[in-house]
């Protein structure tokens, strides 16, 4: 459905609060109350949850486990629990599923759902805000933060504008009243360096932006500038695409010293992108979505995905989309140190029957996996050279 048919759509964006923190502090009564950051706490750590507690010292998730530590000497590191919280994402995700089939997990603790046709059942979208917090809460013990509106772009702003425990419904009249004030660093796909070149032509919030004068946005977004102008307006087409996070298969690693040779990042991905389809064939399954995630030495993380026709398994295709995906960004970013980078994988479905290999090279790597399987990875390295790391 498109924006200019003339039934509404009615999409929610839900976001847990704080989720691995809460869920610590859910089974750990001596953690509630308390600064609770969830993550690594060695020299090279990062924080990926802070309690709210925690928040308030200035912490945010990303931060280097050092820099979060002089700002809350006494925050309590805990080790992320990632198989724990994978399945309170399930037992989440499985309320989502009384609500409507129609669910898009963008993390183990974010989804956005189609409700169209769940209004009729549950009726008005503030009803239906508030019982899908409400079984959350019964199921989990946790809190979500819900934003409900014509579409993702919408909803998803709603969701965060209440945080914690929020509950923000954006229709009509009310969409532009919200969203004008708002600086333009809501709009999702403008991050901290376009936000400051925007600052500099005197385009602060959402409304300038709407605003702003054809060649300077074209100066800024080029072919994008007419999409980012919809985005200011609050018109978002983009359909809900249903597929679980837990069904995501992905491998990161973090360099042990940062790096910024484009050769060396490669060798990177080359190594990452073995680990995905080795497990992506494992189990038997193909991918529609490739994900990579990049973050830079300042801690900045990115992830750019792209979705595939037809669904890739195997090695040399997922390595050559992630190595695409990758070249894109260093346009965008260049001579950037990198800290991390990832590879993923989502979107995954049933593979067509084995015994049906497309062709001589995927029964190759089947027989690779096998021999990784009884021998370890490294016994299947020699072929490929080895970075420092
Ligand atoms: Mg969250």
């Amino acid at each position: 459905m498109t924006a200019g048919s003339d039934q509404q759509r009615c999409i929610a964006h839900v976001d847990m609060d704080a989720f691995y923190a809460s869920v610590e502090q859910r089974d750990r009564p001596e953690l509630r109350g308390l600064p609770v950051l969830v993550g690594g706490s060695g020299n090279r750590g990062v924080v990926a949850a802070a309690s709210y507690e925690a928040r308030q010292f200035g912490i945010r998730s990303a931060m280097p486990a050092t820099e979060a530590r002089r700002r809350c000497p006494d925050a309590m590191f805990v080790k992320p629990r990632m198989s724990h919280y994978k399945k309170v994402s399930r037992e989440i995700f499985r309320v989502f599923g009384e609500f409507t089939p129609e669910v898009e997990g963008l993390s183990l603790d974010e989804a956005f759902l189609d409700l169209t046709a769940s209004l009729k059942l549950f009726g008005a979208a503030t009803d239906l805000g508030i019982r899908i917090k409400e079984r959350v809460k019964e199921e989990t013990g946790l809190n979500a933060s819900v934003g409900i509106g014509p579409n993702k772009l919408v909803a998803k702003i709603a969701s965060d504008l209440d945080k914690p425990d929020g509950l923000c419904i954006l229709f009509g009249s009310k969409i532009a009243a919200t969203l004008d004030p708002l600086s333009v660093s809501v709009i999702g796909g403008i991050g901290p360096k376009t936000a400051q070149r925007l600052d500099g032509l005197g385009i602060l919030t959402v409304s300038d932006l709407r605003s702003a004068p054809d060649k300077q946005l074209e100066r800024v977004f080029g072919r994008y500038a007419a999409r980012m102008r919809q985005k200011a307006s609050g018109v978002d087409d983009r359909p809900i695409c249903s597929h679980r996070p837990d069904q995501s298969i992905s491998a990161e690693e973090t360099f042990s010293h940062d790096q910024s040779d484009p050769a060396v990042m490669r060798r990177k991905l080359a190594d990452l992108a073995q680990r995905v389809a080795s497990r992506i064939r494992a189990k038997g399954l193909q991918a529609s979505v490739v994900t990579i995630k990049v973050r830079k030495s300042d801690f900045q993380t990115y992830s750019r995905q792209r979705r595939v026709t037809p669904a890739v398994r195997d090695e040399a295709t997922l390595l050559r989309l992630a190595v695409d995906l990758l070249t894109v960004w260093l346009v965008d970013n260049p001579g950037a140190r990198l800290r991390l980078l990832g590879v993923g994988v989502a979107g995954l479905s049933d593979a067509a029957q084995l015994g049906l290999f497309s062709d001589r090279s995927e029964r190759l790597e089947c027989a690779l996996d096998s021999i990784r399987d009884r021998f370890g990875e490294a016994a299947m390295r020699s072929g490929r050279p080895r970075e420092q790391d």
